[in-house]
């Protein structure tokens, strides 16, 4: 259940300030009555809502978590024809957009939604939703260098804040390391740029986690849709 003026809003009716506006006026009818009252709650997929004498299209939100695979722009369209995510979501018929963005060279958990405002919040950094990510890198970095990546990189834009680091895997005969990186901002390359910062650059990169969401189950290029209770743990 929503709040009335939330759910006109969602459908494209006007601004949620509009909307609570048109209640005031007596211009929204739920199931045949009149509403003036702000902020009764209605369900979005049972009511029937109509504004000015027009019953009001709810599309659905959709939440897809996505196993993207490398070689694969995030993006819902390309002007160079290239692959983008949106083109392995098969059989989903409403239209989603990326929340965040992994870069082509990527691998791993892409959320999808058309809920503007879920998205918003989910890609703001104050959220401190974890991001997880597990990087091979070049060379094998000193304890000293992995806990910098935690504690804080000076990059171009900004220091880093402050997250988790790990180092995994040290691999000798063939000089790389597989490193495990848990930041909660979402800045363009930011984990290439650190790895690169500590002088050694990522071999190959894969996001294995948002939150409480992992990839299990998936296949690389598989989505599923998200249950109604991992969608309220995200709210
Ligand atoms: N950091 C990167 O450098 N690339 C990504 O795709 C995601 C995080």
């Amino acid at each position: 259940m929503e709040r009335l003026q939330k759910v006109l809003a969602h459908a494209g009716v006007a601004s949620r300030r509009h909307c609570e506006e048109l209640i005031a006026q007596g211009k929204v009818q739920v199931n045949g009555q009149v509403v003036r009252e702000q902020g009764i709650k209605v369900d979005p997929l049972k009511d029937k809502i109509v504004v000015n004498g027009q019953q009001v299209k709810l599309e659905q939100h959709v939440y897809l978590l996505l196993y993207k695979p490398t070689g694969v722009i995030t993006s819902v369209t390309d002007p160079q024809g290239r692959r983008v995510v949106i083109d392995l979501l098969k059989g989903i018929q409403e239209r989603v957009y990326p929340v965040g963005r992994l870069d082509y060279d990527t691998s791993g958990l892409l959320l999808l939604t058309n809920d503007g405002e879920l998205a918003n919040r989910l890609a703001h950094p104050s959220y401190e939703i974890d991001k997880v990510y597990r990087a091979w890198v070049k060379g094998i970095p000193s304890p000293e260098k992995v806990r910098k990546l935690a504690t804080g990189i000076r990059l171009e834009d900004g220091m880093t804040s402050p997250g988790q680091s790990k180092l995994l895997k040290a691999e000798s005969s063939s000089q790389r390391a597989l490193v495990e990186l848990t930041i909660h901002e979402g800045r363009n390359r930011q984990v290439r740029r650190m790895c690169e910062a500590i002088g050694h650059p990522v071999l190959t990169l894969e996001r294995i986690r948002l939150g409480f969401l992992t990839l299990d189950g998936l296949k690389p290029g598989e989505f599923r849709k998200l249950t109604h209770e991992e969608v309220e743990s995200l709210k």
